[in-house]
Formats: C-alpha cells, sequence, structure tokens
C-alpha cells in the first residue's frame, strides 16, 4: 500500500466523490462510496484485519474513473482500489468468484472459459507476417463473433489480420488484483513474431489495458479511432436512423477518446446524446469485475444507464462489447457496436 500512502492522506474526505459514484447510488452505503474506500483502505494501512464487508467495499468499484475527474484534490480512487486489491490478493485474500475468474482465464486463456471460438462466414486468418493486428478481445470472440467478424472484414480492407492464437488481454485479472504476466507474454511474442507495430482493439477494457499494461512500444488504436481516421475511404451512404452513443468508461474518461466515434456516427446518420454522456457518462456497471462477482448490482447499474438513453433512438452504439452485454442484459436489445453500424452503412456491403 506504499505507493497509494500519499493519496490516503490527500483525501480532504469532502464527499464530491460521492454524489457521482454508480455504485453508491445503489448500495446507499458509505463504505460503497469513493470516500469510503479510501477510509477502508486507511483502515487496512493500519493494520486493521481484512474482512467480508472490506472485500466487498473494494471489489464493487467498476474502476469507472467519475470519482477520479470529480475529485478537487487530485485523486485517483479507482488506481488505489487496484494496487489495494493487488495487495490482498498477495496476502491470498480475494472472493471465490474472482478466484474462479483467475483459474478460468489461466487455464483457458480466455475469460468465458471457453475452449475455442469460431467466427460465423469467415475463417480465422493465420498471417505470417502482419503490421496491423486487431485485437478481438474476449467477450467479442467468444460472445459477439458476428461483430468481431464484421470488424475483421472491415478492418482487412486497410491490411489488417490479427493473432492466430489471441490469449485475453490480461485485463480482468490486472484490474481484480492478479498477475497476467503469461498472457501478456503469449500476446507480445506472436505480436512480435509477425512483425506487427500497431494493435486495434475494439474493447475499451482491452485498449486499457494494452495501452498501460504492455510495454509502450505498441502502438495501439481503437477501433473508433480507427475508423475516424479512414472515413472518406469507407464508402458509405447515410443510414435513415437515429442512434445514441454510451460512451465506455476506459475509453472515455480513461483516454478522453470521445470525439472519433461521434464523427463515424455523424457520418452515416443522427446522433443524439445520452442525459449524461462525455467526462459525465455513466458507467454500465461492467467493468472492474463487478459483472462477475456481483451480478445483480451490475445490472442495477445497467438498467440506470439505459435511463439516460434519450426516447425515439434506433439503436444505443458503443465501443465496448462489455457494454454491449451489460446494456443488452439490463433489457435494452438494440444496442449495438460501431463496428456493426459502419457494417450496415458500407456501400457494396462485406
Ligand atoms: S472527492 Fe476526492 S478528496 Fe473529496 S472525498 Fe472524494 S476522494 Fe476524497
Ligand atoms: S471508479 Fe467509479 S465505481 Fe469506483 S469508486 Fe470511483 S465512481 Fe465509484
Amino acid at each position: 500500500m506504499k505507493s497509494i500512502q500519499r493519496s490516503l492522506f490527500q483525501c480532504v474526505r469532502c464527499g464530491t466523490c460521492r454524489s457521482v459514484c454508480p455504485v453508491l447510488d445503489e448500495v446507499g452505503w458509505e463504505s460503497a462510496s469513493p470516500r469510503g474506500r479510501i477510509m477502508v483502505m486507511k483502515s487496512l494501512q493500519d493494520g486493521d484485519v481484512p474482512g467480508r464487508e472490506v472485500l466487498e467495499s473494494l471489489n464493487t468499484c467498476t474502476t469507472c474513473g467519475i470519482c477520479t475527474v470529480s475529485c478537487p484534490a487530485g485523486i485517483d480512487p479507482p488506481m488505489m482500489v487496484q494496487t489495494a486489491r493487488r495487495e490482498l490478493v498477495k496476502r491470498g485474500i480475494t472472493s471465490i468468484e474472482l478466484l474462479e475468474l483467475n483459474e478460468n482465464v489461466s487455464r483457458s486463456g480466455n475469460a468465458l472459459g471457453e475452449s475455442s471460438r469460431s467466427w460465423p462466414g469467415i475463417s480465422l486468418p493465420q498471417p505470417e507476417r502482419a503490421e496491423y493486428i486487431y485485437f478481438a478481445g474476449c467477450m467479442a470472440n467468444y460472445r459477439y463473433p458476428e461483430t468481431a467478424a464484421r470488424t475483421l472484414q472491415l478492418l482487412n480492407r486497410f491490411g489488417v489480420s490479427m493473432l492466430s492464437d489471441e490469449q485475453c488481454c490480461g485485463s480482468p485479472l490486472l484490474r481484480t488484483g492478479f498477475s497476467a504476466e503469461n498472457l501478456m507474454k503469449s500476446n507480445l511474442e506472436q505480436i512480435e513474431r509477425l512483425g506487427a507495430h500497431t494493435v486495434i482493439t475494439g474493447c475499451a477494457g482491452c485498449y486499457t489495458t494494452l495501452k498501460k499494461d504492455y510495454p509502450p512500444r505498441l502502438r495501439v488504436l481503437s477501433v473508433p479511432e480507427f475508423l475516424a481516421e479512414n472515413i472518406p475511404l469507407l464508402d458509405m451512404k447515410p443510414l435513415d436512423l437515429k442512434v445514441t452513443y454510451h460512451d465506455p468508461c476506459h475509453l472515455g474518461r480513461a483516454h478522453r477518446i470521445y470525439e472519433q466515434p461521434r464523427q463515424v456516427i455523424e457520418a452515416v446518420c443522427q446522433l443524439r446524446e445520452m442525459k449524461e454522456s462525455l467526462e459525465l457518462s455513466r458507467c454500465c456497471g461492467g467493468g472492474g469485475g463487478v459483472r462477475v462477482g456481483y451480478r445483480d448490482l451490475s445490472l442495477r447499474m445497467a438498467r440506470r444507464r439505459l435511463q439516460d438513453v434519450p426516447t425515439g433512438v434506433d439503436y444505443i452504439v458503443t465501443s465496448c462489447p462489455m457494454c454491449i452485454r451489460n446494456l443488452r442484459d439490463a433489457g435494452r436489445e438494440k444496442v449495438i457496436d460501431l463496428a456493426d453500424l459502419v457494417a450496415m452503412a458500407v456501400k457494396e456491403g462485406l
């Protein structure tokens, strides 16, 4: 906890963060607020023995980062929470659900514990050399293969290929306090063997992980950034649709990728903003291991996010398969990826 010691004392307990935390909105207890979590970490620092309540306080943070942008003292609570989770895991303290997640990912190489992947209407490339790689991520690979296939077909027009044995990027493990060394090593070796210099991902969690946890020599782009850069070359027709855009926390607040997805949407149809968007966009509730450990809480957050959707839109568009999953599970069927929207607009089809 040494690395967060300073932040623990920097918190002036003003409570500004209480008004924005999506978990606190559902749970109501101080221990489920950013300020409460900081107090919990302070008690650990002072030598308190962590019990179930401590784990619950730390493990219910989705790492959405809205408290970080709101904190007048410049504190980054989700960074602190992740550090504390790592410390606890080192001491063998975590929840059964997260332990199972760790075992699943380590055994199968993906966060869903699947044994093989198959994408409809497309044979997965087995390249020997490639400069650009599409990194689909577990959720797209195994739960939204149609979207993954469409994204690859779009990117393939620009010579983008993919890894033949893509492993989980490591995000679910790193965010919950575990190590992801083997997975990262395998992905990196494959990327380097192909001679690739750029990785393009359609998942917000993978984006943050590839950008922050992999070596900085890797150039990482999100699918919205890549598509926005190439709008004139995509040859798209206008669509008679009204859509809204959900900013994934790990693309928006974490990396300020706000304009690019909106540029792509506005190139093909009408965009109507959500009640809360951009920096103040509400979390879908799925990140930080919360969907795995606290499914009901996660879905309650997603349902609240759905209240921000403007009336009369045909689709909610987003750029993260985890957000798609959580928002759909919360009851809204028409949640699609930005690549799905572009695929509808491409003139000659995919
Ligand atoms: S807003 Fe910042 S300083 Fe204020 S209580 Fe929250 S974390 Fe502490
Ligand atoms: S990162 Fe999000 S969920 Fe976690 S404490 Fe901050 S506001 Fe709450």
